[in-house]
């Protein structure tokens, strides 16, 4: 596994756009709507690793729940993974939990399945694979 990226929650893309193009010396690469997830994504290269911007999209969305009640912030930490049905596997023998085992279409061309945090102190963690 390595550090795929981090996802950031924010109210507005184009303040925090602003914001992290400053902050990282760079323009994203790349903006997505998730419309299932209720979301917009803005993404940063940074080496290897990324930084995803995550925007609701509507009230309902898990982006808008976060942040009303936690405010913005670190959302989840995301690891890479060669084969996401095998780490699922083993992670489920190894007792964690997920939000749901059926991995889904996910931003930036990948396969994602996320933890559930409560078995993960207190951190959301999704596993994303490149998709084929
Ligand atoms: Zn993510």
């Amino acid at each position: 596994m390595k550090i795929e990226h981090l996802g950031i929650a924010i109210k507005s893309l184009e303040t925090s756009d602003n914001l992290f193009a400053k902050l990282l010396g760079k323009s994203n690469y790349k903006q997505e709507s998730v419309e299932r997830e209720g979301v917009t994504t803005s993404f940063y290269q940074l080496g290897e690793s990324k930084i995803e911007l995550l925007e609701a999209t509507n009230p309902e969305s898990p982006i808008a729940k976060f942040i009303d009640k936690k405010g913005e912030g670190i959302h989840h930490i995301a690891f890479g993974v060669e084969d996401i049905r095998a780490e699922i596997e083993r992670l489920k023998e190894e007792g964690f939990v997920f939000i749901s085992e059926e991995p889904k279409d996910g931003a930036d061309n990948k396969l994602v399945v996320f933890l559930h945090p409560k078995s993960t102190n207190g951190v959301l963690v999704e596993l994303c694979q490149e998709k084929p």
